[in-house]
């Protein structure tokens, strides 16, 4: 059954998203539903700036020797959409076999360490059609996927200087980090015993290091390598596992990667693969059932739905509309046939922060009447109304 928190029911209310069986699993987003991927997509290409990923974009399909060389095509063959090309391809499930391929030209030296790059890689993965949940398990999704190319000996400050980030930009959505699980060894694996049993310690140091207690996931580590996976909880006191960043000694060895270091010899450097998000789209699918569709003013589909209490009044209301377009906030004009009451509830109902109305005295100021969704008004002149707006609708991150 599907309730009120269900973001699929929320997704169809604010008018987000929906899906067809011609395209199971892979979301048509709206232009409300994309105004607000879009902003969480934005939010994300900040934080990259921030942890100093400078961002790439890689193809889509690639050839099956890739998918051997990683070790995807006999460990995740199952989840992967093969194209019956000549030469066969495989969309990508993941962006770190092109991120290797990009290191390997980029001919390393240690000066240019750590190196890190990022994606919001849009991948495909063939999840069976019983296990696709709306946002929340898609076979199609983007992902914040970053890869960090390091020396051995710099992954413990990495890692640290990842996990510090973190709270900031989930206390952002009102979320928190309930624990993290440190995932070891699973028995289908790449990589000998000694890699794994290095990985496996440097990480536990970089985890203590960042001054995180983590409680242990035998057996449920990457086929690449060991993780530390952040469990969130939201406003409900339910648990979500979002972000990851994983310590990985056995890819940079199957794509030939390599720098020189001091001395100018060949090294191997570590990889490391960080997620804050995991899933866009998964995310969002968490933020409204979090929320419960009651977006905050700089993710809201729509942020300001302008009023007039009359005909009268449109052709002013018009302008409203035109100056906070203008100003960059997502508004819209209601020239619908309803009451007052009538309209203030509808906009509550379609996820707007704010309602603008104007009536003959607005219109004869230039004014306008802001509610906010507490039910509490304030009127304002045209030019304090913009500027509040931009104040409220200002992203956090
Ligand atoms: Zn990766």
């Amino acid at each position: 059954m599907l309730d009120n928190h269900d973001h699929r029911r929320i997704g169809n209310r604010l008018d987000l998203f929906h899906f067809q069986e011609e395209a199971p699993g892979m979301a048509f987003w709206h232009p409300r539903g994309f105004a607000v991927l879009a902003q969480l997509e934005d939010a994300v290409r900040r934080e990259m700036r921030r942890q100093q990923i400078r961002e790439v974009r890689t193809p889509q399909l690639m050839r099956v020797p890739v998918w051997e060389a990683s070790g995807h095509w006999s460990h995740f063959r199952e989840y992967m959409f093969a194209v019956d090309d000549e030469p066969p391809a495989a969309l990508k499930p993941v962006s770190c076999p092109a991120h290797l391929m990009m290191a390997r030209r980029m001919a390393l030296s240690y000066r240019e360490l750590p190196l890190r790059i990022g994606e919001i890689g849009l991948v495909h993965r063939n999840e069976q059609s019983g296990a696709l949940h709306g946002l929340l398990r898609l076979r199609q999704f983007s992902q914040d996927d970053g890869h960090i190319l390091c020396a051995p000996e710099h992954v413990v400050d990495e890692v640290a200087r990842f996990c510090q980030r973190l709270h900031a930009f989930y206390a952002a959505f009102d979320l928190k980090i309930a624990s993290v699980g440190f995932s070891s060894r699973p028995e289908d694996r790449v990589g000998s015993d000694a890699e794994w049993d290095e990985a496996e310690r440097t990480l536990a140091e970089a985890a203590e290091r960042a001054g995180l207690s983590c409680i242990d996931q035998p057996g449920e580590g990457a086929f690449y390598g060991p993780k530390l996976e952040f469990v969130l909880v939201d406003r409900f006191d339910r648990q979500w596992q979002c972000g990851t960043i994983q310590l990985d000694l056995a890819m940079p060895a199957r794509f030939d990667v390599s720098y020189v270091d001091e001395h100018g010899e060949r090294k191997r450097p570590a990889l490391l693969h960080r997620a804050v998000l995991g899933s866009l789209e998964r995310f969002l699918g968490m933020v409204l059932e979090s929320y419960a569709g009651a977006l905050p003013p700089w993710l809201a589909p729509e942020q300001v739905l302008i009023v007039p209490i009359a005909a009268a009044q449109e052709p002013y209301a018009r302008e409203v509309a035109e100056a906070l377009c203008d100003a960059g906030l997502r508004a819209r004009l209601d020239a619908r046939n309803e009451s007052l009451s009538r309209k203030v509830v509808l906009a509550h109902e379609e996820g707007f922060p704010f309602v603008a109305v104007v009536g003959k005295r607005e219109a004869r100021d230039g004014s306008v009447a802001l509610r906010k969704r507490d039910g509490s008004q304030e009127v304002l002149p045209l030019e304090g109304a913009r500027a509040a707006l931009l104040s409220e609708c200002e992203p956090p991150l």
